[in-house]
């Protein structure tokens, strides 16, 4: 391409059309760890799609333009409904045609593994539509305790032709879902919810009651119900809330703002309120709430994980390409030895990121289809384990990765510039469902309501001996996990539990130089910024596995 005044060259071309499934060797060999017999087929064909440029323009378009609030129509009706463009729609659609959402529910031992993969590959096209489809996802454990309601409505959480229309639940071919904790005067402390629940009657899906109050933050308004937290005679409880009710009338939810957000642009995060008219069915205990929408927190948890991991591994892809593109002082970047440390570092990161997100699918699985007590445990305390280490390492992985594009990484240009909205989508996953502090002291409520100190020693057994650093960290472990930690060395511990399960998995399903240079990195020294692996590590080794084929 020229210019006028000058030739266009040593410009990095866009990144498109290969498969994001066969490239990627580090999670395909912990595919094949955890689920040795697995049919890679849907993986190909997702890692096709998400990786070909039609997908590709989707995603930029989507993000570029925004989700618009329709409050009321042109007569002055309310009517509080969201509009997407277009390509938000083929994206969501494409989501759910390959099951991502409520589908793992339905399927065999497996599927939550499978799913999860799917879900890190499907972040690498586009993170924000998958709001959503996490929540759906999320729903089915906690909808579980209304057997009526989740007979009604667990088919369509699982059905994977996506339907966007605004119309009642039962005409419609798929379900979505979301939930609404937050509000304005605590999010984490979800005890302070002040929204009320008057009881209103009996009713074929149980007990119905009328909600009063507010959600500061309520994302995808659009789905066809909510799981809500409100304050009924027996305390906090969990609700509910359908756009439609079941006498097909609308069940009113009004939508006051859509937030404007830093990034994750594509889905509508929104303000909501219910103004006594809006009916909300019970769901658990009466006075349970917390416990009750936790059990979907869990898994939005797990996803928070999934997609950060995922976010790191498409940031390193195009960090990788660039380098190998674009040259400086004679050679190509990729080649110069400091920015090979640099990429081997985030490499490493990326991959062991990968490996305890999914090693956390694993227990999800394992608990759903007939999992021991070990994998009970592991579930427990590796949710706010991952979601804090993996999602907290993201912002600083995502910066990392953009600086090895330059000033090119910085700028957007109507969203062709993926890494610029890759940064700014990294930080909600350390934020929403709980935020890092508010992980790392879950990890501590864990710690008093298992024998977590025998599941770890399981856990981390397959790297012990293979190296000076690990074995000292894990000598440090039992002292530190008796249930007595200081709450303010609960991150230090979050930290240093996930690093040494990342360790043991990488042992497990990775390379010895992936190993040896994750342990001496993150376990031997402080890993404070990337790019400082020590000399004699073998960056072409780690480089040509991280290598997107
Ligand atoms: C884009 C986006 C979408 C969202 N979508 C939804 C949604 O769909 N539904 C929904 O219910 N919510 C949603 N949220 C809200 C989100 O879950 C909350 O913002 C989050 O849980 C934090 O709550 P808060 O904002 O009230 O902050 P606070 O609770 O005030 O927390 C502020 C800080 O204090 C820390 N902190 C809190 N307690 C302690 C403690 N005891 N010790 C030490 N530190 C502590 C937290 O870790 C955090 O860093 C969304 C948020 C965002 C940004």
């Amino acid at each position: 391409m020229t210019a006028s005044t000058h030739e266009v060259f040593n410009q990095s071309s866009a990144w498109s059309g290969a498969n994001l499934f066969e490239g990627n060797r580090a999670l395909k060999d912990a595919l094949a760890f955890h689920l040795p017999a697995h049919d890679a087929s849907q993986l190909i064909a997702l890692g096709s799609e998400a990786g070909c440029a039609e997908m590709q323009t989707h995603a930029r378009l989507a993000n570029l333009h925004k989700p618009q609030l329709r409050d009321h129509d042109r007569n002055g009706r309310r009517v509080d409904q969201v509009e997407f463009h277009p390509s938000y729609h083929a994206l969501l659609g494409a989501a759910l045609r390959h099951g991502l959402h409520g589908a793992p529910w339905r399927r065999a031992a497996g599927a939550h593994i499978e799913r999860a993969a799917a879900f890190m590959l499907f972040t690498e096209l586009e993170p924000s539509v998958l709001c959503p489809v996490s929540m759906t996802y999320a729903v089915t454990p906690a909808l579980r305790a209304n057997p009526v309601l989740h007979a009604d409505w667990g088919e369509g959480l699982a059905g994977t032709r996506y339907d966007p229309r605004f119309m009642p639940a039962s005409g419609k071919t798929a379900l979505t879902m979301g939930m609404g904790m937050t509000e304005k005067q605590g999010g984490s402390d979800v005890r302070s919810n002040t929204t009320r629940a008057i009881f209103e009657g009996d009713t074929p899906w149980g007990r119905a009651c009328r909600l009063t109050g507010h959600k500061w933050f309520m994302s995808a308004p659009m789905c066809d119900a909510f799981l809500v937290l409100a304050q009924s005679d027996a305390g906090l409880s969990c609700f509910f809330v359908p756009r439609w009710r079941h006498d097909g009338s609308v069940n009113p939810i009004r939508i006051l703002r859509l937030k404007d957000k830093l990034g994750n642009c594509a889905n509508a995060s929104s303000e909501v309120e219910f103004d006594g008219d809006t009916t909300g069915w019970l769901v658990g205990d009466e006075g349970r709430g917390v416990p009750q929408i936790l059990a979907m927190g869990a898994l939005t948890r797990l996803d928070c994980a999934l997609g950060t991991a995922g976010l790191m591994r498409q940031a390193l892809t195009l960090a990788l390409h660039h380098c190998r593109e674009r040259m400086a002082f004679g050679k190509h970047l990729a080649e110069q030895p400091l920015m090979k440390n640099v990429l081997a570092d985030l490499a490493l990161e990326s991959e062991a990121a990968m490996a305890l997100a999914l090693r956390l699918a694993r227990s999800v699985d394992a608990s759903e289809y007939g999992g021991d007590a070990h994998e009970e445990v592991i579930r427990r305390v590796l949710t706010p384990i991952a979601k804090f280490w993996v999602c907290k390492r993201g912002a600083g992985f995502a910066q990392e990765a953009m600086e090895c594009l330059g000033g090119n990484g910085y700028v957007e240009e109507r969203g062709e510039g993926v890494m610029a909205r890759i940064y700014r989508e990294m930080p909600v996953n350390s934020i929403w469902e709980g935020a890092g502090n508010v992980m790392a002291l879950d990890l501590l409520r864990a710690l008093r309501g298992a024998d977590v100190a025998t599941a770890l020693t399981r856990e981390l057994a397959a790297a012990r001996g293979e190296h000076a650093a690990f074995d000292r960290l894990a000598a440090s472990l039992p002292d530190r996990i008796d249930g007595t930690t200081d709450e303010a060395q609960a991150r230090s511990l979050a930290r240093d539990i996930a690093l040494l399960v990342q360790a043991a998995l990488l042992r497990r399903h990775s390379t010895d130089a992936v190993f040896a240079a994750f342990c001496v990195s993150r376990l031997d020294q402080a890993a404070d910024v990337f790019g400082l692996l020590p000399a004699g590590t073998p960056f072409d080794t780690l480089l040509e596995r991280a290598l997107p084929t």
